[in-house]
């Protein structure tokens, strides 16, 4: 099965300062389970690295997310989408924790409640957090939405 993942949390030097958030574990638990791990990084394809941090914010009815003095909200989405759509034999995607491009809950000033981040708004394929694979019952969750979303997109075949 084909799984895209935060590339940062491979121990790819693409956060916005150049470090990473490696997680050690899960190569070896990919591995075990027959998944293809795939690197991606919404945020190097758009800004590069380095780039300014990204700040969401509330204003009016809008979530704004800004790279500096940059407005990059629909952008990330659609680069998440765009990265998302070369890859339709996908199966799910594991993000990392508070980020807003990769995050299931990212935090938004002035809002008074998360969001989640891009990657995880733009799809329907099952996501999760890296974090929530540290535990036999996360893992477990996960494997079987993998499964169920590959089941039924064979039968939809
Ligand atoms: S956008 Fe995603 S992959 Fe890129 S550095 Fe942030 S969390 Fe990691």
């Amino acid at each position: 099965m084909k799984v895209l993942i935060s590339s940062c949390v491979l121990g790819n030097p693409v956060r916005w300062n150049g470090a990473n958030k490696k997680s050690d574990f899960i190569q070896d638990w990919a591995q075990d389970n027959n998944i293809t791990l795939i690197p991606v990084c919404p945020e190097q394809r758009l800004l590069g690295v380095p780039r300014r941090p990204i700040r969401m914010t509330q204003n009016g009815p809008v979530v704004e997310a800004w790279a500096g003095d940059e407005e990059v909200y629909d952008s990330l989405e659609d680069t998440s989408r765009s990265i998302l759509n070369e890859h339709p034999d996908l199966c799910g995607f594991i993000g990392l924790a508070n980020s807003p491009t990769c995050g299931m809950s990212a935090g938004v000033r002035k809002r008074g409640a998360t969001i989640r981040g891009a990657m995880h708004r733009v799809t329907d394929v099952p996501t999760c957090e890296v974090n929530q694979l540290r535990d036999e019952r996360g893992r477990e969750s996960f494997l079987n939405r993998l499964k169920k979303h590959r089941s039924n997109k064979i039968m939809n075949e």
